[in-house]
């Protein structure tokens, strides 16, 4: 193999059982959109009913299928919006969907579809979602056309993962907001918390679900957060070593020169693979445990790094490469990108490869 990688199946059950612990009362909906953040939708979902998840997240309508089609019979949510000539499929599918416009609770109803919707409200976040005088709208649309299919409500925070006064203040006015909707009677699930919300705000909220999505990966506030284990790491392999014979400019702009004797390795994966150009001449890898330094610009396929004096003797072509996983923090902080770009740009070409803490 070339690039891949290692999802902790143990450390993820473990980081699922501890959501579940604190949260006491209210059940986990597990979010695995975008491909369960990068890690494989389908394989960790089948690992999630192991500890009697029965709700499934997702964000587009291919997604929720996906899951069905491999035998998922569960719960799952399109939390995106949809787009009415999808509402068909989802209802054929026994998909729920995010009710997010009085255009579209009228199209459904016209149509005489019975598909289960959460109404999605606006309270802070400003992307979807009723504002508070839609909402009266709604109930009233609802009541009068004696409507039964709507059995959840949810919102969603927008700064419940970082921290400052302002920010608490924020997110306690959503919650509190959410809190407070009420008056549809076929309503079965509320749900608020994401992984900022179910890390720092448990207990606010008036809720019988929580959605967790990054926090699942042991991550959140752009780091490993306190008792979580990590899930993810991204490896490859040494393809070439050589010791350079004169000065030379390194890679695509010339961006890195280095000296005669420099000894460099190229490294087998590259920006298509979702390893990020932002760590061009900035950060390391780790080879045999050793920080290796970034030379040059990573290339599409490759990228090179220098090799310290210390593993010169030892490395050799095939040798594994640890790109990020335990320290995702301080390389994500780094290239000023997030952890969630991290894990959800990793490409096709990269294999996801399961491992237990019995196997290593
Ligand atoms: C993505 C998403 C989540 C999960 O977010 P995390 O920060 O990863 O927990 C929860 N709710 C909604 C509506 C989302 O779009």
């Amino acid at each position: 193999m070339r690039a891949w990688v290692e999802v902790n199946t143990d450390n993820l059950i473990y980081n699922i059982k501890k959501i579940q612990n604190e949260m006491k009362d209210r059940k986990v909906i597990a979010v695995v959109k975008a491909d369960s953040y990068g890690m494989g939708a389908v394989k960790l979902s089948q690992e999630l009913l192991k500890c009697g998840i029965d709700f499934f997240a997702v964000a587009t309508l291919d997604e929720a299928i996906e899951l069905r089609e491999n035998g998922i019979k569960e719960k799952i949510l399109i939390l995106g919006g949809i787009f009415d000539e999808e509402l068909e499929l989802a209802e054929k599918y026994d998909i729920h969907i995010a009710l997010t416009s009085i255009r579209q609770l009228k199209f459904i109803h016209e149509h005489a579809l019975k598909i289960k919707c959460h109404i999605k409200i606006e309270t802070g976040m400003g992307r979807v979602g009723f504002n508070k005088n839609e909402i009266e709208e709604v109930k009233k649309y609802i009541k009068e056309n004696n409507i039964k299919n709507i059995i959840g409500v949810y919102t969603h925070l927008s700064v419940s993962d970082e921290f400052g006064e302002n920010n608490k203040f924020y997110t306690e006015k959503q919650i509190e907001k959410f809190n407070k909707f009420d008056g549809i009677d076929t309503i079965e699930y509320r749900h608020v918390l994401n992984s900022g919300g179910i890390v720092n705000y448990k207990g606010f909220d008036k809720g019988n679900y929580v959605r967790a999505g990054i926090i699942q990966y042991g991550v959140c506030s752009g780091k490993i957060a306190d008792g979580y284990k990590p899930v993810f790491t991204f490896k490859s392999r040494v393809l070439f070593i050589k010791t350079l014979a004169e000065d030379s400019d390194i890679s695509y702009g010339r961006t890195a020169t280095l000296k005669k004797g420099t000894v460099l390795a190229t490294i087998s994966v590259g920006y298509a693979d979702g390893f990020r150009r932002e760590i061009s001449n900035k950060g390391c890898v780790k080879i045999h445990n050793v920080d290796c330094p970034v030379r040059g610009k990573v290339c599409m396929d490759m990228f090179m790094v220098e090799i310290p004096n210390e593993i010169k003797d030892k490395i050799s072509v095939g040798d594994e490469v640890i790109l990020y996983g335990e320290d995702i923090d301080k390389q994500s902080a780094i290239m000023n990108v997030s952890i969630y770009e991290l894990f959800t740009g990793i490409g096709k070409r990269v294999k996801r490869v399961y491992v237990n803490n019995k196997d290593k």
